[in-house]
């Protein structure tokens, strides 16, 4: 009987095609195929083979070209990505499409993971031996001694190695070849020993390797994670096997890989979507042949091909950047759990403010808890104070208590952190005369208001415009600032401090690759300084001289009807708080209030991050929001309300009647205008996850034919995590 070949293609479609076997060639379940697809061709992966053939598959389409010989995507990948696609109710094409790096989707052969590298031939060893050479040819003998080097090695290394490398390969004495680059220096054991949480932390892991188990590794600021990270892919590597670390941004990442290869002296390999895709391509190749043992990366890099898996780490599980927000739309950090159940290895999450969600695994005895609690380099933990706002006379929203504290901080050549996650100059331009304010024509929001750039900007669609020389509405000339972002703060800062540097630190001034670490790379260690910025300050490099940390605005996060924000606001507060007194200077916090006796403030600060999310959990549990209850939301937009109204109302009637799902609306996006398009939403939740996904899989597929779906855009998403 005729059979044919089942394959995913990278479309926004709910199915998968079918295409009959290949004229030559015999592709194999994860193999790169070249189909025709429409009018033009597609690279797809096979998901299955043999897949009989159905009537009128004489009509079917016959695969051009096999890409690949043997599968680019081991069996593994595969069973998890199915998993992925069937859990996130995502096209699948799109699915396998976000496992590859965009390089390794197109038609073309694979990369090269090997680099051009400069070695010593014989002659040459035998010529430094002789020392018949002087100067730069010499220097450069001198540094191949230690082992080939890639050119980008060599001008690191010896800026001007490129001539005397012209002389000596005419002489014979180095020569070009090919390589996997090896990092040439030597791994450094730690200054110390570790505590006991650690070593326990790193003993409980370690007995795990080999089979699938979950840690949750709790552990405050400071306290040790990223060594117990380091001990554990130590161990991983001792018995050949490779670790996939997964950190929430690219911020992140050079600071880590530093630490990363000075300790191990292995090639770290690093994967986000900053890098050249050859880049990208190389890396993940490597990690897919097994040269590579290490891999850092942000959310993508969970699609890495881990043949040889021995551990995989979740930093900072509880960051949102895991949940991807467009398109296919998994979490890194689920599909981690998953990816390490089918590599039978253990996953270890770690964090400072675990999510709930990862709490409530543990409370359910899913996740095995490990905990650090004490903060090894510093002597004793940061001291919180609240300022309570009201009645203070605000110098552009600073109090007099927080600007003498940083008077205090910097006199005595120390560093101040400012965080407020705002940026900009103001999020508002006010008319005082009759209350006319600047708003996003296309978004109905406030404009933010950038003074160096003399722009209203729209912080929702990017929308751009000049600020007004007098109030539109009434022609009145008092157009007045309201609030307070990260330019204006450095503004007041600066003005207050003239004797210090201040630094702001936000997506504005971090734009240019590597920039946010060149910005603290500036930063003289032992020179008082004022740093303002937002959430990128949160967290990842050490300032041991940064002793106090002023959070100024985050009343916004008590007040959102949103039911994460709360747990968010603690996070955050927790996290930034965390930057004070990482060395051997106290730390000291001040948090800027107008809201001094809310519940979730008191609590944290007099209890601690856990008595918080214990609290948030327990009002979770009494309402069946997440993680006790499930939702899905179906999310529409379109230029017409009507067209929006439409189709939510199908959809709606589509579902199965049945008293196991909960649902509402459909309703208003909480941003009912962005970008010039009306937004609107259906939410539907359960108390049973099976139940919610049993309901869920036909009706995702039904969507796509509602006569109404043609007319807007929709997206499905399992487990949002905003709303
Ligand atoms: P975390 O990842 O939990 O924020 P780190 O692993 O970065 O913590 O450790 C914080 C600081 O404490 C680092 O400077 C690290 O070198 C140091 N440190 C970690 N473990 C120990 C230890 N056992 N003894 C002394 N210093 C330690
Ligand atoms: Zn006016
Ligand atoms: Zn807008």
């Amino acid at each position: 009987m005729l059979s044919v070949f089942r394959i995913a293609l990278p479309v926004p479609l709910p199915t998968l095609f079918d295409y009959l076997p290949p004229a030559v060639g015999e592709p194999g379940v994860g193999s790169r195929v070249l189909v025709p697809f429409g009018r033009s061709k597609a690279v797809g992966v096979v998901v299955q083979t043999d897949v009989p053939a159905q009537v009128g598959s004489a009509k079917l389409k016959r695969v051009l070209r096999v890409l690949d010989d043997t599968p680019l995507l081991d069996p593994e990948l595969m069973q998890s990505l199915a998993w992925a696609a069937d859990y996130w109710l995502g096209p699948p094409g799109e699915a396998y499409a976000n496992a590859l790096p965009l390089l390794l989707r197109e038609d073309k052969p694979l990369p090269e993971t090997q680099e051009p590298i400069w070695q010593l031939t014989i002659a040459g060893r035998s010529a430094l031996d002789a020392g018949s050479r002087r100067g730069g040819s010499r220097a450069l003998l001198q540094t191949l001694l230690a082992g080939p080097m890639s050119a980008a090695g060599l001008d690191t290394a010896l800026p001007d190695w490129r001539p005397a490398a012209r002389r000596l390969a005419e002489a014979g004495l180095v020569e070009r070849g090919m390589a996997v680059p090896e990092p040439n220096f030597f791994p450094s054991a730690p200054k110390f020993t570790m505590h006991a949480e650690q070593e326990a932390a790193v003993a409980a892991v370690s007995a795990a390797f080999g089979s699938f188990q979950p840690f949750l590794l709790d552990g405050i600021t400071g306290s040790g994670k990223t060594e117990v990270y380091l001990a554990l892919i130590e161990r991983s590597l001792a018995q050949g096997r490779q670790t996939l670390l997964l950190v929430p941004e690219i911020g992140l990442a050079p600071q880590t890989v530093r630490r990363l290869r000075d300790r191990l002296g292995v090639p770290v390999e690093v994967l986000h979507s900053n890098l050249a895709e050859g880049e990208r391509a190389r890396a993940w190749l490597r990690m897919r042949s097994g040269e590579a043992k290490v891999v850092l990366g942000t959310r993508s890099a969970v699609f890495t091909p881990l043949p040889h898996a021995g551990l995989i780490i979740v930093d900072e599980e509880h960051d949102g950047a895991y949940k991807q927000q467009e398109g296919f739309r998994y979490h890194a950090r689920d599909l981690a759990l998953v990816r390490a159940r089918a590599l039978q290895v253990p996953v270890l999450l770690g964090s400072a403010t675990p999510s709930l969600e990862s709490l409530a695994n543990v409370e359910a005895g899913r996740y095995h808890a490990l905990h650090l609690r004490s903060r090894p380099a510093a002597t004793q933990p940061p001291q919180v104070q609240i300022i309570d706002m009201r009645a203070q006379r605000l110098e552009h929203g600073l109090s007099p208590a927080l600007l003498h504290t940083v008077g205090e901080t910097i006199a005595r050549g120390e560093q101040v952190l400012v965080f407020r996650n705002r940026r900009g100059y103001a999020p508002v331009l006010l008319c005082h005369s009759c209350g006319w304010h600047a708003e996003c024509p296309r978004c109905d929001h406030p404009l933010t208001l950038h003074v160096a750039w003399r722009k209203l900007v729209c912080h929702h669609c990017d929308l751009q415009a000049s600020v007004p020389a007098a109030c539109p509405a009434c022609g009145g000339q008092e157009l007045k600032p309201q609030g307070q972002g990260t330019e204006r703060l450095e503004e007041t800062l600066c003005a207050h401090f003239r004797q210090v540097p201040v630094l702001r630190i936000d997506r504005e001034t971090t734009r240019r690759r590597d920039a946010f670490e060149q910005l603290l790379g500036n930063l003289a260690e032992d020179a008082p300084a004022i740093l303002v910025g937002t959430q990128m300050l949160a967290k990842g490099h050490d300032l041991p001289n940064l002793t106090l940390v002023a959070i100024v605005g985050v009343d916004e996060g008590l007040l959102s009807v949103d039911f994460r924000a709360g747990e968010r606001l603690a996070q955050l507060v927790v996290q930034v708080a965390g930057r004070a007194g990482r060395a051997r200077k106290p730390g000291r916090v001040l948090l800027q209030t107008h809201h001094p006796d809310h519940p979730l403030l008191r609590t944290l600060l007099a209890q601690g991050y856990a008595a918080a999310a214990n609290g948030l959990l327990a009002e979770r549990r009494q309402t069946g929001l997440p993680p006790y209850g499930h939702q899905m939301l179906l999310r529409c937009e379109a230029h017409q309300r009507a067209a929006v109204d439409a189709f939510l109302f199908e959809a709606c009637a589509a579902l199965p009647v049945t008293d196991t799902l909960q649902i509402a609306g459909p309703m208003p996006a909480p941003m009912p205008l962005r970008a010039g398009r009306q937004r609107g939403q259906l939410l539907i939740e359960s108390a049973s996850r099976r139940h919610l996904h049993a309901a869920m899989r036909p009706w995702s597929i039904q969507l796509g034919q509602l006569p109404s779906a043609r007319k807007v855009r929709w997206s499905l998403d399992v487990d949002p995590i905003d709303l």
